[in-house]
């Protein structure tokens, strides 16, 4: 597998909110269910005290960020990091259109929260087809 042919997807910590579990879960579900071989994750305390590692990967490697809240503390890290951040997704939008659908719980979401993380999982999924397929 080529650098190009993969994209980092990284989630905001978003502890003790749903909207951040969300968020993570749908990351889970693309990084592990739906797109294994073409996604990757990383933690973000990572980016927020400078791992060269890390910090020189998502430079060099598409990102998309996931954001359980307008605050976008994964958004943020990863510019301040420089990394190369193409998409910015955020929760509270995916519950925007999807306002039948109400999210509950912190370490385990209620199903609603778990169909709301997989509508978000889907959204990403194209927008990491078009990312690999652009390059
Ligand atoms: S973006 Fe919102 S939910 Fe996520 S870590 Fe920041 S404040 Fe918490």
């Amino acid at each position: 597998m080529t650098k190009n042919s993969l994209v980092y997807v990284i989630p905001c910590s978003g502890i003790g909110k749903t909207l951040g579990t969300v968020g993570r879960k749908a990351t889970y579900k693309l990084i592990e269910e739906l797109r294994p071989q073409e996604t990757r994750t990383t933690c973000l305390a990572l980016l927020t005290v400078g791992d060269k590692a890390i910090v020189d990967k998502i430079r060099n490697v598409p990102c998309i960020s996931i954001d359980g809240c307008p605050v976008r503390c994964a958004q943020k890290n990863i510019e301040a990091s420089k990394g190369l951040l193409l998409k910015r997704f955020l929760v509270t939008d995916v519950l925007r259109k999807n306002r039948n659908l109400k999210p509950k719980g912190i370490i385990k979401l209620n199903p609603e929260g778990e169909k709301l993380a997989m509508l978000l999982a889907k959204e990403v999924a194209i927008t990491v087809d078009n990312i690999i397929r652009d390059e």
